[in-house]
């Protein structure tokens, strides 16, 4: 969730992040690199489980500071967020922010998205035991290993489908 939020007046549009979270919870992203600016330390004392791969700091999506409650998300660390998290404006929000997207219509990308995703997760579900705390793109390549295929093959050919939806989806309308 990008700092255009508190610019523009968190009232105004909690409902577009509030109600969405994908930056957040491992759909758009399967991790985030610390940049230049960011304290690792800081970071760590405030819950966020940092990695570090080839000199690089990282964390997994979904981020363990993200919080979905009643339908409303929230991040648990917002001031002290990371920088990559500070610059993110997805499609959506930018179009909001620019005047050029209606909230209405940015909410109802929002709401086509996360059934598309609940409808991936459930396809997943049905096929195989993924790990939850992996982003969504490597639990998909997770159930459409070929060790489920055979039993499954029709299953497998949905998620597949369903899956390629849901990424022509975020590249048309989240990705930026
Ligand atoms: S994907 Fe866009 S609308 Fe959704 S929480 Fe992130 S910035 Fe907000
Ligand atoms: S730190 Fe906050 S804004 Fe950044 S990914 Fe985690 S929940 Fe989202």
């Amino acid at each position: 969730m990008s700092d255009a939020i508190a610019d523009q007046g968190l009232r105004r549009l909690e409902g577009i992040c509030g109600s969405c979270g994908m930056c957040c919870d491992g759909v758009l992203f399967h991790a985030v690199e610390l940049q230049p600016g960011d304290h690792p330390r800081q970071l760590s004392a405030l819950g966020l489980k940092l990695r570090r791969k080839k000199g690089v700091e990282f964390f997994l999506q979904p981020c363990s500071a993200h919080r979905q409650e009643s339908g409303l998300c929230s991040c648990t660390i917002y001031a002290e967020r990371p920088m990559r998290c500070r610059g993110f404006d997805c499609r959506q929000l930018r179009g909001v922010l620019a005047g050029e997207i209606s909230e209405e219509d940015a909410l109802g990308k929002i709401r086509e998205a996360r059934e598309k995703v609940a409808e991936v997760n459930g396809l997943i579900d049905q096929i195989a035991e993924t790990n939850p705390n992996r982003g969504l793109a490597h639990r998909v390549a997770n159930a459409l290993t070929p060790s489920h295929g055979e039993v499954k093959s029709a299953k497998l050919l949905e998620l597949e489908v369903a899956s390629q939806e849901l990424e022509t989806m975020l590249l048309n309308n989240f990705r930026v």
